[in-house]
């Protein structure tokens, strides 16, 4: 009883927390590697003039092959300093109104400005480049199953951008975006000794929670929110404006300062006006109130003839292979049909003709069904917890074949890697061999650790039969014997 008693008083001492993040295990998480070679900086005009400074849109690369677009602000008079700009989800980047106004402001207070888009904005959102929202989750997956991720790529696309104002001689260093640009300024400044202060304007929650909505492009994988010690890592002056009322979050350090500017969810002229007021006493630009209006030009360039390289053509590192550990979530469902001995089919699968071979089919189903949002959305809450969705898709199996007791297994496209992590004799129909073969519908949950790089081969290697020809497929497995 005296025992019981002290487990309950000590449950309620010490509630169940999320461990604090290792600082070294993140930042190394957040440093993609992607970073090599000359920035080869080339301006791509036009150079336009604007009140009291020039803008011209430019390239730079993150490795070679791998271009980056930004616009690059020159004062009419220069005092020095520096900001990078960091863009939210606005659906442009450097064009943006949320870049474009605070970048022409800096830049009129006399800082050197670089607007750096992500990849998959403005001219580079095409289907080899995308990262944000559902069209570029599947480039994400491949990030992720390389041991790095979209956060990762981005930031060190932002610290190629600080390495462009360092080479054009700016000094000292600052950040600043809205919203997800308000997630990249602080994590950028958090990674990069270089940049000396940030401002975040409308900034969401940092981290990010592992199940929260919009783009899961700032997924930390296996690092959920919330976790004030992640805040509290960065010790520069930090400026964090909101764009509603609410406490401050818990673990700004203490220099940082948190104001409440009521409004849209954007980078708005009070916030403006209070990111000139910050920079000038930290980066020591002008002192100077907004420009009533700014720039509001296209800042995109044509993309040219010439190729480029692909997220998925980047260098795979560190990545720990998928290891299944079934573990059952969301119980199947198991519908048996026809006579025979039990054959378990997983995915899309044709059942007549394997009934008719005498077969008795039982299709498993999870109560999702692949390739939709929701499916889209387990997954990515699974990456933020870091665990592997396709351990609960195994775990699922297991479940349907100790209730089933099937003699073979038939598997469709990615379900070939949940088949091969059992001792059944099985079969994989229109097998995902490499990436070149990814369909758009094909699920996330195909992204395991390792996936492109020996795993799926490895899996899809125990298979009795792989290809497009059921007859074929229905032969390997042999006659149906009870
Ligand atoms: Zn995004």
């Amino acid at each position: 009883m005296m025992i019981f008693l002290l487990f309950i008083a000590c449950s309620t001492l010490f509630p169940e927390t999320t461990p604090p993040i290792k600082r070294h295990d993140v930042a190394a998480s957040l440093t993609g590697n992607f970073r090599s070679g000359p920035l080869g900086i080339r301006f791509i005009g036009p150079e336009r003039s604007v009140h009291q400074a020039t803008v011209v849109p430019v390239r730079f690369s993150l490795r070679p092959g791998f271009e980056i677009s930004g616009a690059l602000w020159t004062p009419q008079s220069p005092t020095g300093a520096g900001v990078i700009v960091a863009h939210g989800h606005y659906g442009q980047g450097k064009s943006g109104a949320e870049a474009q106004e605070i970048a022409h402001q800096l830049a009129a207070a006399g800082a050197l400005v670089l607007a750096v888009d992500t990849p998959g904005v403005e001219e580079w959102d095409v289907p080899e480049r995308r990262i944000h929202f559902g069209s570029g989750a599947h480039n994400r997956g491949v990030l992720y199953s390389r041991g790095s991720s979209a956060m990762a790529l981005q930031l060190d696309v932002l610290r190629r951008g600080v390495d462009v104002l360092e080479q054009l001689g700016a000094k000292p260093i600052g950040a600043t975006g809205a919203s997800g640009g308000a997630v990249a300024s602080f994590y950028l400044g958090w990674l990069d000794s270089r940049v000396v202060t940030a401002v975040m304007a409308s900034s969401p929650p940092i981290p990010r929670e592992a199940a929260a909505s919009g783009c899961a492009c700032d997924h930390i994988p296996g690092h959920p929110g919330p976790d004030a010690t992640v805040l509290s890592q960065w010790s520069d002056p930090t400026l964090w404006m909101s764009d509603v009322v609410q406490v401050p979050p818990e673990g700004l350090s203490p220099k940082a300062e948190f104001e409440v500017f009521e409004g849209p969810h954007s980078y708005t002229l009070p916030m403006q006006e209070r990111a000139l007021d910050w920079f000038s006493d930290h980066l020591g630009t002008r002192k100077m109130k907004p420009l009533a209006a700014t720039a509001n030009v296209d800042l995109s360039t044509p993309l040219g003839e010439s190729g480029f390289m692909a997220i998925a053509d980047l260098p795979a590192f560190k990545a720990q292979p998928w290891k299944p550990q079934p573990s059952l979530g969301r119980v199947p469902r198991v519908d048996c049909q026809g006579e025979g001995p039990v054959m378990l089919t997983l995915g899309a699968v044709a059942l007549a003709p394997i009934q008719a071979a005498g077969w008795r089919t039982c299709a498993l189903s999870m109560p999702t069904s692949p390739g939709t949002d929701f499916d889209a959305a387990i997954w990515t809450e699974s990456v933020g917890n870091g665990t592997v969705m396709a351990d609960e898709l195994a775990g699922a199996v297991a479940f349907a074949v100790r209730q089933k007791k099937p003699k073979v297994i038939w598997a469709h496209r990615a379900w070939g890697l949940i088949a091969s992590t059992f001792e059944h004799k099985f079969v994989v129909h229109e097998p995902v061999e490499d990436l070149s073969g990814l369909r758009e519908n094909d699920p996330l949950w195909l992204h395991v650790p390792g996936a492109w790089d020996g795993v799926i081969q490895a899996h899809t290697a125990k298979a009795v039969g792989v290809g497009d020809d059921p007859a074929a497929l229905l032969g390997a497995l042999g006659p149906p014997k009870l």
